[in-house]
């Protein structure tokens, strides 16, 4: 049996623990000595006898489900999300739940209600969010693998962060059932692990269509086909400085009314820091050298992700957080002198200021005669987004006549590295600004591979691969080719439990 674990583990896990707070709860004896499913996949998975982690925003039978928000403090999960079900039907066992970003809502993790949590190469700073449990929990060698979601970036940022790899599938590629809804349309459970191939055996095992979830599927006949064997194909560059000058130009021509200091702030996120640009530079350097053509793509609808990107996650995220209000779900106040009251008191003590400020943000864009001018143009601009990348990619249905343009684009994850807390912090409205190069594939539902492509200055740089959509594997093997020829090393103090 596998099961056992590596002598020293616990301890191991334990005092990385203490440092950087990865857990909203953590057992690390876990389920392993009585792990059926571990003995019957010994052997036959990739998997079998592996623990991990899932983020606290995924159900998991006999563990907390707090979402990091003071008003869930006391949810027990009465059921395990389909995709946890498919790894733990793989020999694999869950040994805790890790931090967020309340709800999912954040970049930094430090958002959420419960708990600080560290990055493992230098403590004083973020792991980015809103899977920063997750990315810092892999980074640190506690768990081989662990799971998160992204709506906008939330796997990949923190994968970038930690120096690890974080995969977002396509668009309904792995089931939701199970994952505690932000915003539905946009958001999927995806993988942070700590090699590439590990990241496929994962994606692999919990991928596929899920009678729980309607709008999950089963990849296309074509999408098999899509794999990345001779490094021969064209990988299209999204050059940080045009979309940098566009959300400028952007910025300049919003015209009257507009706030002119926070459009200029948002032009100014989009620049890459001079550690991050040369990471992107070494990745391109990387890519050529193992065959691949590198040409320069524009997608000019872009410079609008961010704006498109909150006004859809906010109308969803008012949608799908009213459940909770002390009845149906949610810590109840004491007293209240009717239901109205009872819902306010539980709200107004149960959430964190950044989701009462989207709650609202999502309720003005939708109220009722103005949702042309907010929320159907936010709809019109992820049209258009998603069309510029499939004119690229090539569409979801696999009948090409002709060889789409671009096997992936490469761009970068994030502006910034790991940044600290405090006055060297970066500021909630230029996280957001900062998301522009995640939340494009959100928007248009395509799969997106963040992995390491360098560390700079003591921390980590990462780059993503956006694809086709089901073209997980095209991505993951080109990552592949990459991470095998310029690996990095990891933060100190960390030991290898688990081969590769
Ligand atoms: N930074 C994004 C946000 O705050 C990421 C969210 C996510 O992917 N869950 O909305």
């Amino acid at each position: 049996m596998t099961t056992t674990l590596a002598a020293g583990w616990k301890e191991y896990a334990e005092e990385w623990e203490a440092r950087i707070g990865a857990f909203t709860e953590f057992a690390p004896a876990g389920t392993a000595p009585s792990n059926k499913a571990a003995a019957a996949a010994d052997g036959k998975s990739p998997l079998a006898g592996l623990p991990f982690a899932v983020k606290d925003n995924i159900a998991v039978r006999g563990f907390r489900l707090t979402c990091a928000s003071k008003l869930l403090a006391g949810l027990e999960s009465p059921y395990t999300a389909t995709a946890v079900q498919k790894i733990i039907a793989h020999g694999a066992f869950p040994v805790g739940k890790t931090n967020l970003d309340e709800f999912g809502m954040g970049s930094s993790t430090d958002n959420s209600g419960i708990k600080v949590t560290n990055n493992p190469w230098d403590t004083v700073r973020v792991p980015g969010g809103s899977s920063g449990g997750s990315a810092a929990a892999v980074a640190a060698g506690i768990v081989p693998f662990a799971l998160g979601s992204d709506t906008g970036g939330s796997i990949r940022q923190p994968a970038a962060f930690c120096g690890v790899v974080g995969l977002k599938p396509t668009y309904g590629a792995v089931s939701r059932c199970g994952l505690v809804a932000y915003a539905s349309s946009l958001e999927g459970i995806g993988v942070l692990a700590d090699s590439v191939e590990r990241c496929r055996a994962v994606f692999q095992a919990m991928r596929g269509a899920d009678p729980m979830d309607q709008t999950s599927h089963e990849a296309p006949a074509g999408a098999a086909a899509t794999r990345e064997s001779a490094g021969k194909g064209v990988i299209g560059v999204l050059s940080p400085e045009a979309v940098a000058a566009a959300v400028a130009s952007a910025a300049r021509g919003s015209g009257a009314g507009a706030d002119a200091s926070a459009l200029a702030e948002a032009a100014e996120a989009a620049q890459l820091e001079p550690e991050v640009r040369e990471g992107f530079e070494k990745a391109k350097a990387g890519l050529a050298e193992l065959g691949y053509t590198l040409r320069e793509v524009q997608v000019p609808s872009l410079k609008y992700g961010v704006p498109a990107y909150y006004t859809i996650a906010t109308a969803e995220a008012s949608a799908n957080l009213a459940r909770f209000d002390g009845v149906r779900y949610g810590k109840r106040p004491d007293w209240a002198e009717n239901p109205d009251e009872l819902v306010d008191k539980a709200r107004e003590a149960g959430f964190g200021p950044e989701v009462k400020l989207r709650i609202l943000l999502g309720a003005f864009v939708l109220r009722s005669g103005f949702q042309d001018r907010f929320y159907l143009r936010a709809q019109r601009i992820r049209a258009g987004i998603r069309a510029s990348f499939e004119a690229l990619l090539g569409d979801a249905d696999y009948t090409d006549s002709a060889p789409p343009p671009c096997a992936a684009i490469l761009l970068p994850v994030f502006p910034t590295r790991a940044f600290g807390r405090g006055p060297s912090a970066l500021s909630p409205f230029m996280q957001k600004a900062a998301d522009l190069y995640t939340c494009c594939a959100n928007l248009a539902g395509l799969p997106a591979l963040s992995f390491p492509a360098s560390v700079e200055g003591g921390l980590p740089v990462g780059v993503q691969l956006l694809g086709r959509a089901f073209a997980e594997e095209r991505l993951l093997d080109i990552a592949a080719a990459y991470t095998a020829r310029c690996p990095i090393e990891h933060p100190a103090g960390w030991k290898g439990f688990w081969q590769s």
